[in-house]
């Protein structure tokens, strides 16, 4: 194939340049700068359109899945809890300030995760509520178990999904903290 540099006038900006030209016609219509600009936009766009597929992994059709609440590539503890008994020994938070704390959990005090994503079993209204938070990298001892301190706890809503949809689990999973990535 013969391929000799031709002059173009570039499709986006205008501006005449040398392109490559083989027998089929010029190898791009754009000028480097274009190009590059396109080249650097449609990359854009296929991150965005991974996510939005990776999010809508996240949705059951009876609710919003726990990944819902992560972007690509962050980690989650989720943890499952209930509405009701005394003050202190389960999840609970400062609708002021917005911090809180977990329940005390087997967890391992070394694993680390970007999220803490708190799924709320509410037997009176009938719904499960949805908290999404941030951890303090420090964790309260209690003796075996461990509490996580929290920050920006933010109620997200409620979601129909089991415990075991919501952490993509086997049906009936029972375990009520669950590492997501
Ligand atoms: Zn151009």
């Amino acid at each position: 194939m013969a391929i000799k540099e031709r002059r173009i006038k570039c499709a986006a900006c205008g501006e005449r340049v040398g392109v490559m030209r083989g027998e089929r016609g010029p190898v791009t219509a754009y000028c480097d700068v274009c190009r590059e600009e396109r080249t650097r936009e449609q990359a854009r766009q296929r991150v965005a359109a991974k996510r939005e597929r990776e999010r809508m992994v996240g949705e059951w059709a009876g609710g919003i899945g726990a990944r819902h609440f992560i972007e690509t590539g962050e980690t989650a503890l989720l943890v499952f809890t209930r509405r009701g008994p005394a003050p202190g020994e389960l999840f609970d938070y400062d609708t002021r300030d917005h911090t809180g704390r977990t329940g005390a959990w087997y967890i391992n005090p070394k694993r680390s995760f970007d999220r803490v994503i708190i799924y709320r079993r509410d037997d009176q209204a009938r719904k499960n509520v949805i908290y999404v938070a941030t951890p303090r990298d420090e964790k309260m001892k209690e003796g075996r178990r461990y509490i996580i301190e929290l920050t920006d706890v933010e109620a997200r809503g409620d979601t129909s999904a089991s415990w075991a949809q919501f952490t993509e689990s086997k049906t009936g999973y029972r375990n009520p903290v669950r590492y997501l990535r």
